[in-house]
């Protein structure tokens, strides 16, 4: 059942495990199809803490791809996490542009330099008007990327909870959401639905109910993600992704191959 579309790879410098063992807790864990989607390279030298280096992406593609001829099951997707920042993106999409991608998904861990996920800065979200200038930041830059219709999946939509942090009021930020989530349908991206949120202080799924009720009502798609950083992450809390995905109002997802999608009703 399901598709886990969200799996990193020890090439992002902060995760563990063989990529071989991500396959084999996807096929313990009854996982139809799993995609990796580790950080991406490009833009080039952006918090190369992070991510692997530009000249590692051969053997991350390889990687993939010899894993995919290996396994006739679990279906072996070749996706990748590219963050958006300002003024690096037409120099980050010729760089991956002729690659053999299924789906690029587009996530913020950045407003701006400030990397608001890092539980490094968790201290910094206590300050005040933090929480306010993060979200709202946060949100511009969704609404830019989304937009933009480059991408195939929204990676993990209301990350800025991550630690529990929200604005005063989130009434503003509520509608640019229902807005964003009509750009995603028209333009075709999914959202994604990351248990990795339950694993997190906020002990959420990224979205909430409601934002994937909003989804839902816009007539957005959607598909499925751990987060993994560790073989037994894979498939991580699926059963509450999908029950949310049906309160919400979903009965299908959505699954890409050389990014074209395909819509999958939702497992009993
Ligand atoms: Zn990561
Ligand atoms: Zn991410």
């Amino acid at each position: 059942m399901l598709a886990d579309y969200h799996i990193h790879t020890l090439l992002c410098r902060h995760a563990r495990g063989n990529p071989e063992d991500y396959v084999k807790t996807a096929l313990e864990r009854d996982i139809a199809e799993i995609g990796f989607s580790d950080h991406s390279p490009y833009p080039a030298g952006h918090d190369p803490r992070f991510r692997m280096d530009p000249s590692e992406f051969p053997l991350y593609k390889k990687t993939v791809l010899s894993l995919r001829a290996k396994f006739a099951k679990p279906a072996i997707k070749f996706g990748i996490e590219i963050d958006w920042i300002p003024g690096g993106m037409d120099k980050a999409f010729s760089m991956l542009k002729d690659e053999p991608f299924d789906y690029f998904t587009g996530s913020i861990h950045y407003t701006d330099e400030f990397p608001f996920d890092n539980p490094e800065v968790e201290r910094e979200w206590r300050k005040n008007g933090v929480a306010d200038k993060v979200w709202r930041r946060y949100i511009s830059l969704m609404k830019d990327m989304v937009s933009s219709g480059r991408f195939n999946i929204i990676g993990h939509f209301d990350l800025p909870k991550k630690f529990g942090y929200y604005p005063d009021s989130m009434d503003e930020i509520n509608n640019s959401i229902s807005e964003i989530c009509k750009i995603a349908a028209s333009n075709g991206t999914a959202i994604e639905i990351n248990t990795s949120g339950l694993r997190r202080p906020v002990g959420e799924i990224y979205p909430s109910l409601s934002i994937l009720k909003t989804a839902f009502k816009e007539g957005a798609s959607i598909t499925f993600g751990s987060d993994a950083h560790s073989p037994c992450e894979v498939g991580a809390d699926f059963s509450k992704a999908l029950a949310l995905a049906k309160q919400a109002g979903y009965s299908e997802y959505c699954v890409f191959t050389e990014k074209k999608p395909l819509k999958i009703p939702l497992p009993i």
